[in-house]
Formats: structure tokens, C-alpha cells, sequence
């Protein structure tokens, strides 16, 4: 039959999905995919989960939709409730959205309105970093260091990041970690005295960096001293844990792994977990505060915020959380994922490094380790691998692209948090015949 659907890639055939069952997807041929990075670093708690589909159920046989407007409901106040007990101090209020583009954008927006009812109306730059992704919509791609995914559409963009994001593996040579990091947090500073502070309503970062750059973790005390500078010169922080949030890292929120407390939280992608879109803008008491004694109005929201139905699942899904202990889990499981990484990369010259944090891992290709040379363009490494591991009925995610050139070709490994040990050699198992493939 032929198809009228717009896939990613227009010329190539894909599997068709039947269903999925834990860490297993498995097509219509019968073809079983281990999920080493739950879908789009999403499918957090596994597929066909049975207490999250009862749950869904019971919500859709009550009320589906009702329009925030007009209603609130039992789901969204509960959820909202939720993620005040999971959330870092003062961050005690959620708005609800529909995927990770439009809660980095929503936060935008929020910074800009907190700015404007306190009296600062020139206060609507937000700072971001090169090697970023924030997301596909016009105000989130803006704020996107993603050179591949900006690419195109530079013209309608409004904005560019103004400063560079650590790349440890990267760093200048001769250079400690922690000057390195204090480098690097000093670069929002610089950036901050060319715009003017008065100019900048907030910086926004990646705590780990995703899709634009396969796990790379900042060295410790960067996210201390980009906190000072906020503070210094009054910005506020949006912290975009849209894929590190919610256990991924082996903390609720990534941020924690810092001590630092951002003043908005992105989050989407582990949120709905693959059972319904939706994701989250958490924000401060201030923030909240300031914007109800103002005008009392927050502009922003879509047709399906809040809606029942979603809210519901993502409150079943942090409920399975809990009641699993899947945040601890991934820190255990994600400490012998890096480990067994780190032995491929010891086994094969073409893995620069294996890094990560938590179930948020990612491995990096080079054409020569002493030097850190990446391939030729043309060669895509990260892409060839990812193939062939498809190939092998194992799914990893593509983290290449995000800088201009080749550095970078790097794949991310993020099983869902439910994965045991024993499932984790089955998936190094699988990297490992991909990886001898192509190098
Ligand atoms: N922010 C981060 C850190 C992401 O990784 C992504 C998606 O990959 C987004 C935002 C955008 O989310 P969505 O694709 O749900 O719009």
C-alpha cells in the first residue's frame, strides 16, 4: 500500500511496530529491539507497562479533556502537587505543556513576563550556549546551539547562542577541570557585560548535554558559578532537564548533582514517559508570585495543557516511579552501564571517550584517541554504528551534528530506568558486534 505518511527520511523504509513490552520493542515481522535509549530518551520506565495503561484507562472512562480554562482537575492539581515534592526547593509551580519545544519556550516566555510586571521591560535576551538543543519550534530553535538543526532556518531565527557550553573531553590542553569550569561560567559572564545585564532576562543550559552532544557532563563548579552570576546580575536560570530530568541522571533533577537551584525547570521526554506527550515548565515562588501580583495572568498555554487524560498518566508514571525506586536504580545501573562502556572503549581505538551520568550515557568517535581527530565529514561514524546496531535489533540515539564539523560524532546509550544488570550486558553485547562492524 502505498504511504501518505511524512516520515524523518523520506527515501527510507521503516519497520513497522507492533508492541512493546520493558526494554523490548518488537516489529511487525517479529524482530525484537533491546531500547537502549527508550525511544528518544523517553520511554523511561519501559513500554506496556499494565498499572499505567489501567490508569489510563480510568481517566479516559471519567473525563478526558476538559479546557483549562474552564475546568482544573483532580489529575493536573495532583501532578502539579507532585512535582513540587520532587522538585528542588521554591521551584513549587507547575505549567503544563505538550513536549519539551514548547516548555523551553514557555519558560522563555515566563522569564521575559517576570522581567516586564517587576518594571525591567528591556529585559528579554536569554543567553544560551553553542552546543544546545532546546528544541524545534521558532523561540526554542533560537535559543539551540544545534548547528546541523539551525542550519536552514538561520533566517527566521531571532537569536544565536552567546557563549560555549564545557566539553571537557575537548578542553584546552594543560588546562585543570576546575579552571576549565570556572573558564567556561565565566564566558555568561563576559557575554553578559558586552549585552548588558539590562538586556538579559535569563541564561539557559542543558545540565547534561543531549542530542547536541551525547552526554557530556559539565565539571563540577560550573553550575556553582553560572548560579552566582544570575545572581550577581540579576537573571534568572531556566535549567532544561527536558532530558535529563526526572531520574534519568540518577537524581530526580539533574541540578541536584550541583546543589544549585535553577529558578524555571524544563521537562518533557520521561515526563509522559511514551504514554502521552506532555511536559512541564516548573517555576519559582517568586517567579509565580511576582506574575499573581501583577497582572495575575500568565501568557502562554496550549489547546491540551493540563489536560486530564495526560496529566493523569504522567502522575501514574511518577507514581511507578516511586513505588520502583527507578531514581536510586538508575544511579546503581547507570555506574555499571559507564563501566561497561568504558570497557568498549578500551577495546576499540575508535571510542574517544565513554561518559555520562546516571542512565544518560553516550560514547564519542574519533579517527585517531592520542589526538582526538574526528573522522571526515563524510565518514559519520556515530550514524554507521547506530545503523548497524539497528541492524542487530539495538536501538541508541544519535548525538552527532550538534557542532560545525565532525567533533562531536557521538551516540547516547539511555535504556530505560527499569533495565537490570543482567539486560545491560545484553545490550553492551549487542554495541559491541555493532562497534566491530563498522570500525
Ligand atoms: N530540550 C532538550 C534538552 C531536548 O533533548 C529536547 C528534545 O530532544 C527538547 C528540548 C525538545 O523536546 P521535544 O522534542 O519534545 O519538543
Amino acid at each position: 500500500m502505498r504511504s501518505h505518511l511524512i516520515k524523518p527520511e523520506l527515501g527510507k523504509a521503516y519497520p513497522l511496530i507492533d508492541y512493546g513490552k520493558g526494554i523490548y520493542l518488537y516489529d511487525a515481522t517479529g524482530k525484537r529491539y533491546v531500547d537502549g535509549c527508550s525511544g528518544a530518551v523517553s520511554a523511561n520506565i519501559g513500554h506496556g507497562i499494565t498499572e499505567i495503561i489501567e490508569k489510563m484507562a480510568e481517566q479516559a472512562n471519567r473525563v478526558s479533556f476538559a479546557y483549562r480554562a474552564q475546568f482544573t482537575s483532580e489529575p493536573a492539581e495532583a501532578l502539579a502537587a507532585k512535582l513540587a515534592e520532587w522538585a528542588p526547593d521554591r521551584l513549587n509551580w507547575s505549567f503544563f505543556v505538550n513536549s519539551g519545544s514548547e516548555a523551553t519556550e514557555t519558560a522563555q516566555k515566563m522569564a521575559i513576563q517576570y522581567w516586564q510586571e517587576k518594571g525591567f521591560a528591556r529585559k528579554t535576551r536569554i543567553i544560551s550556549r553553542w552546543m544546545s538543543y532546546h528544541g524545534i519550534t521558532q523561540g526554542a530553535l533560537s535559543m539551540s546551539g544545534h548547528v546541523l538543526r539551525r542550519k536552514r532556518f538561520v533566517p527566521i531565527l531571532n537569536d544565536y547562542p552567546a557563549v560555549s557550553a564545557p566539553y571537557p573531553y575537548r578542553r584546552p590542553a594543560g588546562m585543570s577541570l576546575e579552571e576549565y569550569a570556572v573558564s567556561c561560567a565565566n564566558e555568561l559572564e563576559q557575554a553578559l557585560l558586552r549585552i548588558g545585564p539590562e538586556h538579559v532576562a535569563a541564561f539557559i543550559a542543558e545540565p547534561v548535554i543531549g542530542a547536541a552532544g551525547g552526554a557530556v557532563v559539565p565539571p563540577d563548579g560550573y553550575f556553582q558559578r553560572i548560579r552566582e552570576i544570575c545572581d550577581q546580575y540579576d537573571i534568572l536560570l531556566i535549567a532544561d532537564e527536558v532530558m535529563t530530568g526526572l531520574g534519568r541522571t540518577g537524581k530526580k533533577f539533574a541540578v541536584e548533582h550541583w546543589g544549585i537551584h535553577p529558578d524555571l525547570i524544563a521537562l518533557g521526554k520521561g515526563m509522559g514517559a511514551g504514554y502521552t506527550p506532555i511536559a512541564a515548565v516548573l517555576a519559582s515562588d517568586d517567579i509565580v508570585g511576582t506574575i499573581a501580583a501583577g497582572s495575575g495572568v500568565i501568557m502562554g498555554g496550549h489547546t491540551y495543557s493540563a489536560n486530564p487524560q495526560s496529566t493523569a498518566t504522567a502522575l501514574a508514571v511518577l507514581q511507578y516511579m516511586e513505588q520502583h525506586d527507578l531514581v536510586s536504580q538508575a544511579a546503581a545501573n547507570g555506574r555499571y552501564l559507564l563501566e561497561r562502556l568504558q570497557q568498549l572503549a578500551a577495546k576499540y581505538p575508535l571510542i574517544g571517550e565513554a561518559r555520562g551520568l546516571g542512565l544518560l550515557t553516550g560514547l564519542e568517535f574519533v579517527k585517531n584517541r592520542p589526538t582526538k581527530e574526528p573522522f571526515a565529514l563524510s565518514l559519520g561514524i556515530g550514524q554507521r554504528v547506530l545503523e548497524a546496531a539497528f541492524r542487530r535489533g539495538l536501538l541508541i540515539y544519535p548525538a552527532f551534528g550538534g557542532l560545525d564539523g565532525m567533533a562531536g560524532d557521538a551516540v547516547i546509550v539511555a535504556p530505560p530506568l527499569i533495565i537490570t544488570p543482567e539486560q545491560i550486558d545484553e545490550m553492551i553485547g549487542l554495541l559491541d558486534a555493532a562497534i566491530a562492524e563498522v570500525q
